[in-house]
């Protein structure tokens, strides 16, 4: 599918990626440009307001389907009555990452890695994101002097050898930020690796300019690691955004999220990772969805995903099938046999890579005929996510627009 200008843009204001940002669609009338709106989804934006913003580059709202509420690129971006729904397991920061943020914004949680979320504001708020509770807000904003003290922590501890720049999206800074930021991070002489996460090239795939390249080039190597999640998404400006890249010698991965409705079948995953193949991306994780409150209705249950992946190996390029894993506060863990020990009712039980044994709250929905791991006893001294931990609370999708108060938006620096 390819994108078609709207708003009246001119090709070339089409094509600008500020155009883009500028141009977001944030409000309903807006929305009805594109799609038509259903009572559900006017009233999950109601209810989402002051909890979550919602944003949606014009490029990314025109591959949305007008009269489909099920499209998938539509319930990425358009609240859904499933976010409000009750999510009896959905947190806040299920991976702890507040927890283990020694400054602000900087995520330290392996010995010799870290991610730097650099600021909080993205292209459009994907409606399952796990920083759901920073991105979009002007609170998590990270002035020049936040980002001083970010490079000052790095620069302070030498088992630092990998950092990955994340958010929020780094890629709405301008180039010239960038360029500062990345000049900072090479100067430092024990951080080897440095690693972009960004959805740019997915929503506002006009962000990969020359000049952009240009400056990723003067700081190699850098890797690139962006988040398309379904086959739609994967469009003649998003191959020319990747090849763009590819060609500057940034490697360039995928991050996808496994989404009920969205990706959750197999045919749908073989023809999204040999779409993203044939534009020179290597599928790199496949991960399975956080606990973020508000986003049970796109969970799947662990089978499911492990499923999906007996269907992908052996049966396409090896290189085409990423690694399916359940990012936790005790490390990333493959979602294989060798991990996964089984399931303990409502729970899957696994062994992380630092040897703790983790059970993640997975209840199978209602009538599930699919398979089912192996039944396990809950061992003792197993880890999870605490109870009590902070949750969402939703606003009344009945209530008035105008009286929901919404966050404050984040800015670019
Ligand atoms: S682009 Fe990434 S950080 Fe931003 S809302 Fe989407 S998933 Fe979250």
């Amino acid at each position: 599918m390819t994108a078609r200008p709207q708003h009246n843009a001119s090709v070339a204001e089409w094509a600008d990626w500020r155009w883009q940002m500028r141009h977001r669609v944030r409000d309903v009338e807006t929305l009805e440009r594109y799609v038509q709106p259903t009572d559900d989804e006017r009233g999950a934006i109601r209810a989402t307001a002051g909890v979550f913003r919602w944003t949606i580059t014009p490029y990314y709202a025109s591959l949305m389907d007008a009269l489909d509420p099920a499209c998938p690129i539509r319930q990425h971006v358009v609240p859904q009555a499933g976010e409000t729904a009750p999510d009896i397991v959905g947190v806040q920061d299920p991976l702890d990452e507040t927890g283990h943020s020694p400054v602000k914004n900087l995520v330290h949680n392996y010995p010799d890695k870290v991610a730097f979320c650099v600021t909080s504001e993205c292209a459009v708020y994907c409606r399952y994101c796990l920083r759901k509770r920073m991105v979009g807000d002007a609170d998590w904003m990270m002035k020049k002097d936040e980002l001083r003290d970010g490079l000052a922590y790095l620069r302070a501890h030498p088992e630092i050898r990998d950092v990955l720049l994340t958010g929020g999206d780094p890629l709405v800074f301008s180039d010239d930020n960038l360029d500062w930021l990345l000049g900072e991070l090479r100067a430092i002489p024990h951080v080897e690796v440095i690693r972009i996460g960004s959805r740019l090239p997915v929503v506002n795939p006009m962000r990969v300019t020359d000049e952009l390249c240009a400056v990723l080039r003067r700081h190699h190597p850098v890797w690139l690691n962006t988040h398309f999640n379904h086959p739609r998404e994967l469009t003649p400006e998003a191959r020319a955004a990747c090849e763009s890249l590819a060609d500057a010698g940034v490697p360039v991965g995928n991050q996808s999220v496994l989404l009920a409705g969205i990706n959750d079948d197999a045919d749908t995953m073989r023809q999204f990772v040999e779409g993203l193949v044939a534009m020179r991306v290597r599928p790199y994780y496949l991960y399975h969805a956080q606990l973020i409150g508000g986003t049970a209705h796109l969970r799947t249950p662990v089978e499911a995903g492990m499923e999906i992946m007996r269907a992908l190996r052996g049966h396409t390029s090896g290189f085409a099938v990423p690694a399916y894993v359940l990012d936790t506060p005790d490390g990333k863990v493959p979602l294989t046999r060798d991990y996964v020990r089984g399931r303990a009712g409502d729970h899957v039980v696994m062994e992380t890579t630092r040897g703790t044994v983790w059970a993640e709250p997975n209840p199978l929905p209602p009538g599930w005929t699919g398979p089912r791991l192996p039944e396990v006893t809950m061992p003792a001294g197993v880890r999870t996510v605490p109870t009590g931990a902070p949750r969402f609370v939703y606003g009344d999708p009945a209530a008035p627009l105008a009286g929901a108060a919404g966050r404050a938006e984040a800015a670019r620096p």
